[in-house]
């Protein structure tokens, strides 16, 4: 036993993760989305998702919102939220490997029961581990060019659920995209656009995944 007690693995008093365990003040559960539907997932909860208890709450959260809404697409009847890791990092560091290693059990879970056919990755962190390394302005040219997810190019804990979703939606979709925050939405991009402009551009794509009837 260490400081924080035994190590519990069930999901509402999960305490895999000794450093989250002490600095969260709740689990920040993913919100659902509809079969086929659109999950938006970001790296971490930050204070006001903490508080709350509940994913992209926070002014970025709102951001994406308001882009999302303008082409109808609506929280918790069109689309859900989820983060790579479930609990806040104190003073939002970064999360560990061993960290994202053990809340991708969770996410892989929540993925199968959830059936989203289009992934929205938010930020450099959702987007590395869904779509491998490498600097998130490529990444998001690459979309560009097919927004397929790949089972092979994820993190080995999301493979297996990867392709099990392939075969239930015949087919899915991963579009990444840069944060919302205030900080990174009005820095330039390596193509000389603001990363809202950007980031809108990816948002439109998204919808776009989301109104094919398959992959092609
Ligand atoms: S981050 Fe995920 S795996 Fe780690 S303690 Fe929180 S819920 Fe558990």
């Amino acid at each position: 036993m260490n400081n924080f007690g035994p190590k519990s693995t069930r999901e509402h008093e999960c305490r895999l993760c000794p450093e989250l365990v002490a600095s969260r003040t709740q689990i920040v559960f993913p919100t659902p989305c509809p079969p086929g539907g659109l999950l938006a997932i970001g790296e971490a909860p930050g204070m006001e998702e903490d508080d709350i208890g509940e994913g992209f709450v926070g002014r970025a959260g709102r951001t994406l919102d308001a882009l999302l809404v303008q082409y109808g697409i609506e929280r918790n009847r069109d689309y859900g939220v989820a983060n790579i890791v479930r609990c806040r990092p104190k003073d939002n560091r970064k999360p560990y490997k061993h960290e994202t290693d053990n809340c991708l059990l969770w996410l892989s879970i929540f993925l199968l029961r959830n059936r989203p056919k289009v992934l929205l990755l938010v930020g450099s962190m959702a987007t590395e581990v869904f779509l491998g390394p490498g600097p998130l302005y490529w990444h998001i040219e690459r979309s560009r060019k097919s927004p397929v997810l790949l089972a092979k190019d994820a993190l080995p804990t999301l493979r297996h659920a990867i392709r099990l979703l392939h075969g239930m939606l015949d087919g899915v979709f991963a579009v990444p995209m840069p944060h919302t925050s205030g900080m990174a939405w009005n820095r330039r991009a390596p193509n000389g656009k603001v990363w809202r402009e950007i980031g809108e551009e990816q948002v439109e794509l998204a919808v776009e995944c989301l109104k094919s009837s398959h992959v092609t």
